[in-house]
């Protein structure tokens, strides 16, 4: 049973990023103002993410790495995502049938906090009261020590470093009020540092640095046809003055991190219809839809969206991206 848990477990965990995007996002839920990442080895060695949060309550931890309950806890309130994202109650789970998982945690008006070691779904020791300030840390350590194979595929710690830090840097850019930092283990200086900030574009700014900032063009569309669906989408996009080395497209859809290939081909194409020779565009976009409308498929690691009335969505982006890069051309 802990081998088929474990090679299940590697499915959802499949890379040390795939570990911090889930343990970032429970702090996003959590409701973090700041959330501080360090990293060892590529995360092989140790992730530990670090949030201000609401914190989890002494009754939960019981069984907050078991698989599929996380209705049960009361600390849950965000139902919503549960519909929106497909596959939840999974995370926390996974990464202790792959990894060494210690929970540090405080919630409001206790005393002290507590910390607890997860293995193979539970908890190693009763919690033991501990000094805590506020929120949550949760460290994962030697990811994928019980897959050897795993581990040799993820040779290049450089490799998922940068992976991490290209992560931090998309949700720092959304989250602009939440502060991040991402550095490695004993490194004085943060590789992602953002402060919160009401701001995109200054938050873009101190991630991505001055010269991809100082070229966007706001951007914003929504569905003015009341029988298909109802979208909004407002997005920063870089105009044809720019030529980035390679194409970014930072896409959330309902406050979520995604992948939607469909929408990104789309619009590459009208950036090299537009602008033959500033074909490599920054494009940060968010879309709000009815949760019901977003389908995030069948696997968990996988951000790929499927939405319902795609093709109408992208049309109508893809004309309001090519009249704002037409109109600045003028
Ligand atoms: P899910 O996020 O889908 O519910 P996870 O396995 O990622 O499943 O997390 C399980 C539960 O643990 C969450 O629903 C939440 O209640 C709690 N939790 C995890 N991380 C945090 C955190 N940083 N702050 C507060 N609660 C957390
Ligand atoms: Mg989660």
């Amino acid at each position: 049973e802990s081998v088929v848990n474990r090679i299940a477990a590697g499915e959802v965990i499949q890379r040390p990023v795939s570990a911090v995007k889930e343990l970032v996002e429970n702090s996003l839920d959590a409701h973090s103002s700041s959330v501080n990442v360090v990293v060892k080895d590529g995360g092989l060695k140790l992730i530990q993410v670090s949030d201000d949060g609401h914190g989890i309550r002494y009754e939960d931890l019981p069984i907050l790495c078991e698989r599929h309950t996380t209705s049960k806890l009361s600390t849950f309130e965000d139902l919503q995502s549960i519909k929106s994202m497909g596959f939840r109650g999974e995370a926390l789970a996974s990464m202790t049938y792959v990894g060494h998982v210690t929970v540090t945690t405080i919630t409001k008006g206790q005393l002290h906090g507590y910390r607890v070691s997860y293995k193979d779904g539970v908890m190693e020791h009763e919690p033991k009261a501990c000094a805590a300030v506020k929120g949550t840390q949760i460290m994962v350590e030697n990811l994928f020590y019980n897959m050897s194979a795993r581990r040799k595929t993820l040779q290049n710690s450089a490799d998922d470093y940068s992976k991490i830090v290209d992560l931090l840097s998309r949700l720092a850019i959304h989250h602009t009020h939440v502060s991040f930092s991402c550095r490695k283990f004993g490194a004085a200086r943060a590789d992602v540092h953002s402060v919160g900030t009401p701001s995109r574009i200054d938050a873009i700014r101190s991630v991505y640095g001055v010269s991809i900032a100082q070229n966007l063009m706001k951007i914003e569309a929504s569905d003015d046809d009341p029988s298909s669906s109802v979208f909004k989408m407002d997005g920063l996009i870089s105009n044809f003055n720019f030529v980035a080395k390679k194409i970014t497209m930072v896409l959330f859809i309902n406050d979520r991190l995604v992948e939607w290939t469909a929408l990104k081909r789309a619009l590459e194409i009208v950036y090299s219809a537009t602008l033959p020779k500033a074909s490599k565009p920054f494009i940060y976009m968010s879309i709000v839809l009815p949760p019901e409308h977003v389908d995030v498929n069948v696997h968990p690691t996988k951000r790929e969206v499927s939405l319902l009335n795609q093709e109408i969505i992208i049309e109508k982006i893809q004309s309001v991206v090519e009249s704002k890069l037409r109109n600045s051309n003028d």
